[in-house]
């Protein structure tokens, strides 16, 4: 069994974006600008954004963070969008999910300007991922994945792979981009939800299983076939008395019993979410050059 290490990777797209990034800075006086939405105090989300502004401040781009109260309304939120939208400096526009109970975040993502929506969330973006025009954004996390599978070289083509989870950012455009007719791609593909019936004998068939379905190590080894390449999206808290915070992360896998049978395995942490991040910033980059009709330097893949 074999770590598709994900931090390992993800600082490898980190480099190449950095050395694009200061490329565009060099040729053309641009600098990527991303913007981050929080609104209230969720513990977990005000530790995503964190890392999101650090990194990019890391990588040379301009960031700015926006922190609205757990009370603002969603005329508040559509505000600072609308104001972004328009802002020169900012390329992309990223609002940390979930938003509070009073926010529609439906309307919040109609508000975002599709060239400007690095998460791949607007109507827009959507379609371009489904028709494959390489002008839009793929959402970071599905992306990520691809590269990771694609940098340890991983077969994919013509190979069965089952989804677990159909969310919009991630189940539903992670079948998308597996399926793409692309020679890193080309994956026939199982898409499985909670009602799904009998998912144990779908994914003993699978290749390649990728679990995003935020059910603690859901996952387990008599459910994997020998072989098979076992992605890990989940970020679960668990009660853990022995542990400082009194809980522990595990995923969305049992990683102790899938690991004796996978060939490769993420692990979590270290595996999806460092890629998903490293995708966010790429999208940065690329909304820069989209919005100037710069051709980008290196696409990551
Ligand atoms: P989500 O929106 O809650 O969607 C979960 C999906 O799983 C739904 O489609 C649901 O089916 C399906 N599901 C739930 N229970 C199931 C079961 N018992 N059997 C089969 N399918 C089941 O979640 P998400 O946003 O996609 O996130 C999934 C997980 O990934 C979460 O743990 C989240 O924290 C994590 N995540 C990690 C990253 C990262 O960077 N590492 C990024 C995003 C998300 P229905 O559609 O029928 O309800």
């Amino acid at each position: 069994m074999k770590i598709l290490d994900g931090k390992m990777i993800s600082e490898q797209v980190f480099d190449e974006v950095r050395e694009s990034a200061s490329e565009l800075k060099r040729t053309a006086e641009l600098v990527p600008g991303l913007a981050v939405v929080i609104i209230g105090d969720d513990p977990a989300s005000k530790i995503y954004v964190n890392r999101k502004v650090k990194v990019s401040t890391e990588l040379g781009f301009y960031s700015r963070k926006h922190e609205l109260s757990r009370t603002a309304s969603q005329e508040d939120v559509v505000s600072v969008i609308a104001d972004l939208n328009q802002d020169p400096l900012i390329h992309g526009i990223l609002v940390q999910s979930p938003p509070p109970p009073q926010i529609s975040e439906r309307e919040i993502i109609d508000t975002i300007e599709p060239t400007k929506d690095v998460d791949c969330f607007t109507p827009s973006n959507v379609g371009k991922l489904m028709i494959g025009d390489e002008d839009g954004f793929y959402p970071c996390t599905p992306a990520g994945i691809m590269v990771l599978l694609n940098r340890y070289q991983v077969e994919t083509v013509g190979r069965h792979a089952v989804v677990l989870g159909r969310s919009n950012i991630v189940g539903k455009p992670m079948a998308t981009l597996l399926s793409r007719k692309n020679k890193n791609a080309n994956a026939t593909v199982t898409l499985c939800h909670s009602r799904s019936t009998n998912i144990e004998a779908i994914t003993r068939t699978a290749d390649i299983v990728i679990a995003a379905l935020g059910k603690a190590e859901f996952l387990t080894g008599d459910m994997v076939k020998d072989g098979a390449v076992v992605i890990d999206v989940g970020i679960n808290r668990v009660d853990d008395s022995t542990t400082k915070k009194g809980y522990r992360l595990v995923g969305d896998v049992d990683f102790g019993s899938v690991s004796e049978k996978a060939s490769y395995i993420t692990p979590v942490p270290g595996g999806v979410g460092p890629m998903t991040i490293a995708m966010l910033m790429y999208n940065t980059y690329k909304a820069c050059c989209l919005q100037h009709r710069i051709p980008i330097d290196k696409p990551i893949s």
